[in-house]
């Protein structure tokens, strides 16, 4: 919970360190970038070394201050998130917050409040938030947390100031999965596809990654297969079926990538040190010889085709799948019927 305990956000500590020993933290800074790279956990030690009993490069992480903090139970520290069972932070906890950002610090020298995820405010709730952030009291800092910050009123990202922080090293994540204990096969492997992001992995971990690889091969090898009647009974299971669907393109996409690395490189060594095929096995077998790296991209487009489909004009599960297919066919001799199907 302490900057050194942040691991590859060098770039984003530097400010925050900067900013504290000239003494001139901002009244509020928007923290950009993706889930699961370790925005929270910096607020949180931003908030613990502004309060500390004893600071200096970082916080203690052991004093009153640093211990209440760490356990959400100090006074001048408060982290507003989405309500149980909520879609958006209404504008009452807006509120409820502003009475209370406008007494001063109970115990502690900031006043320090912490709204993640922030584009999830209503809209009547971020207009609140806009009053105090165009009146702020001295001493407080607010910070705004979002993995989607250009969804973000314009005029809230104006009276903030942005903080990037980027994604996390293959290493890291593999580092941070043994420690949540994890073996060692298994977190290599999810390392290699959740880009960088603890949120990506920990929904990798959860799943049935087997399962869903099984439907991503057989998807790839009916861009290539006489027949793609595999594909077409995924894509029919898969009907109702948003967030499965989405998971496996998503798994889709990072396997097309993982093959283009491959099919770029000299073959032999690169495909013994990919820790995807390692893992895989079976499930891999072929798959790897298959397609120029023209074709891969062409694939790659032909799912991202497929996940806008569904995410921006809210199309069929089955439709999107079925769609991906034929356009992944589309230039094979046996495809030829799926793209006239496709055409029409
Ligand atoms: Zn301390």
């Amino acid at each position: 919970m302490r900057f050194a305990d942040i691991r590859d956000q060098d770039a984003a500590l530097e400010i925050f360190k900067r900013a504290i020993a000239s003494d001139k933290v901002p009244h509020a800074y928007l923290f950009e970038g993706q889930a699961g790279v370790g925005k929270n956990t910096a607020a949180r030690a931003l908030a613990m070394i502004l309060n500390c009993e004893e600071p200096g490069d970082d916080s203690c992480g052991v004093c009153t201050s640093c211990r209440k903090i760490i356990g959400n139970v100090h006074p001048d520290v408060r982290f507003l998130g989405l309500p149980e069972g909520k879609r958006r932070i209404p504008i009452e906890m807006v509120r409820n917050v502003q009475s209370w950002m406008e007494i001063r610090p109970h115990e502690g020298k900031a006043k320090v409040l912490v709204i993640d995820p922030a584009d999830l405010l209503t809209e009547q709730a971020a207009n609140a938030l806009l009053k105090t952030l165009e009146e702020p009291r001295a001493g407080s800092l607010i910070m705004l947390i979002s993995d989607h910050a250009s969804s973000l009123l314009p005029t809230i990202r104006s009276r903030c100031q942005s903080v990037r922080f980027g994604t996390l090293n293959e290493s890291t994540v593999v580092d941070l999965l043994l420690k949540n204990g994890l073996e060692q096969e298994k977190a290599v492997v999810i390392a290699a596809l959740c880009e960088g992001s603890m949120e990506r992995a920990s929904r990798y971990t959860a799943e049935d990654l087997a399962q869903r690889m099984q439907a991503v091969t057989a998807l790839l090898r009916s861009a290539d297969d006489n027949t793609p009647r595999d594909a077409m009974a995924i894509a029919a299971a898969l009907k109702g079926d948003r967030d499965e669907t989405l998971a496996i393109l998503e798994l889709m996409l990072q396997v097309l990538d993982e093959l283009m690395w491959l099919r770029s490189n000299p073959p032999g060594e690169t495909v013994e040190e990919s820790a995807i095929v390692k893992f895989f096995g079976e499930l891999m077998d072929g798959l790897t010889e298959r397609g120029s790296p023209g074709r891969m991209a062409q694939h790659i487009a032909a799912v991202h085709r497929a996940i806008t489909a569904m995410t921006r004009n809210n199309m069929n599960p089955q439709l999107a799948v079925e769609g991906m297919v034929m356009a992944m066919r589309g230039r094979t001799s046996g495809g030829e019927a799926w793209g006239r199907i496709g055409a029409r």
